[in-house]
C-alpha cells in the first residue's frame, strides 16, 4: 500500500511537472481533489488573510507554481499527494475551466449546446479532460485583463465554472473515486481561446458606473453648462441629451433640480423641462424623478 501510494505521488509529480512546463500553475492534491497541503493559519484564533505571504506551504490554490524546483518542495511536503491541481486565471493562459457534470438528470453537455446555438458560439478544439464519474472539463482560455469569477450552476444546470481563485484537477491525477485523463488526441493541443460570445456569459454583469464625488460633480456641471448654453429651438433637445448622459452615467437622480432649473432659465416652463427629464429618464432605463 504505501509502495503504490509513493507511486501515485510520483506519477502525480511528474504529470504536475509536465503541466507546469506547459506554463500552467499546479499545487499537490489529496485523494479528495482538495489541496494536500494544511494551512500553516488553521490554529490561529482568527481566520487568516495570509495566501502565502508568510513563506510557508497549505495556502490552497496560492500554493500553486510553475517553478518545477518549487513544485518539487511542495510535492515533498505532502507525500501523500496522489494529483494536482491546475490554478485558473492566471497568467499566461488566463485559464477557464468548463466543468460539465453528469451527475443525476442533468445533461451538462446538451445544455453547453443549448446556450450555444442560442449566443452563437462554437467550442474551439482543446484540452478535455475526462473524470472518473463521466464529467468532462473543457480548457479555454481568457483575456489577460477579463476576471471570471467561479461559478456553480449559474450558466446552465451542471455546468460549473472555474476561473479566479479556484482550480481544475489535472489529468494523471488519482482521487478517490479514480483517475482524471486527457480525451483522446486532445492531451497536446493549446487550450483555445474562450469565445467571446461565451466570455460575455462568464462575466459579471456590468456594475453601473461609479464616480467620485468630484468627478460626478463635474460632468454635472458640463451637463447643466451644455442646457444653459442652448438657444431657442434646441432647448428641449440639448435637455433631453443632457438627461441622457446623467442617467447613463448614474448621476441622473441627482441632476434632475439642477437641470430644471438650467431648462427654465433657458424659457422652457418646469413642465415641460420635468416631462423632457423623465422620458430621458425612461429612455435610459433610469428610475423616474
Ligand atoms: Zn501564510
Amino acid at each position: 500500500m504505501a509502495t503504490t501510494d509513493r507511486q501515485a505521488t510520483t506519477l502525480a509529480l511528474a504529470h504536475a511537472l509536465s503541466a507546469a512546463e506547459r506554463g500552467l500553475a499546479v499545487l499537490p492534491l489529496s485523494r479528495t481533489k482538495l489541496p494536500a497541503l494544511r494551512s500553516p493559519h488553521r490554529d490561529d484564533p482568527a481566520p487568516s488573510r495570509c495566501h502565502g505571504e508568510c513563506g510557508r506551504f497549505g495556502h490552497g490554490v496560492h500554493d500553486a507554481t510553475t517553478d518545477p524546483a518549487r513544485i518539487r518542495e511542495l510535492f515533498a511536503a505532502a507525500p501523500w499527494a496522489s494529483g494536482y491541481g491546475i490554478a485558473c486565471g492566471l497568467p499566461p493562459h488566463h485559464l477557464i475551466g468548463v466543468d460539465l457534470d453528469t451527475k443525476g438528470e442533468t445533461d451538462s453537455t446538451a445544455a453547453l449546446r443549448e446556450l450555444a446555438l442560442r449566443h452563437l458560439f462554437t467550442i474551439p478544439p482543446t484540452v478535455v479532460v475526462l473524470t472518473p464519474s463521466g464529467g468532462r472539463h473543457l480548457w479555454l482560455t481568457g483575456p489577460p485583463d477579463a476576471v471570471v469569477p467561479n461559478s456553480a450552476g449559474r450558466l446552465a444546470p451542471g455546468i460549473d465554472i472555474r476561473g479566479a481563485g479556484g482550480y481544475l484537477v489535472g489529468p494523471g491525477s488519482r482521487t478517490r473515486h479514480g483517475v482524471y485523463t486527457a480525451a483522446p488526441g486532445t492531451a497536446h493541443l493549446p487550450p483555445a481561446a474562450c469565445p467571446p460570445a461565451l466570455l460575455r456569459l462568464l462575466l459579471p454583469p456590468p456594475r453601473p458606473h461609479r464616480h467620485t464625488p468630484a468627478a460626478t460633480d463635474a460632468h454635472g456641471r458640463g451637463l447643466v453648462q451644455f442646457v444653459l448654453a442652448a438657444h431657442e429651438g434646441q432647448r428641449n433637445t440639448r435637455l433631453f441629451w443632457a438627461a441622457c448622459r446623467a442617467y447613463e452615467n448614474g448621476i441622473g437622480a441627482a441632476l434632475v433640480e439642477p437641470l430644471v432649473e438650467a431648462a427654465r432659465e433657458t424659457g422652457l416652463t418646469e413642465h415641460e423641462a420635468r416631462a423632457t427629464i423623465a422620458s430621458a429618464a425612461r429612455m435610459t432605463g433610469g428610475s423616474t424623478p
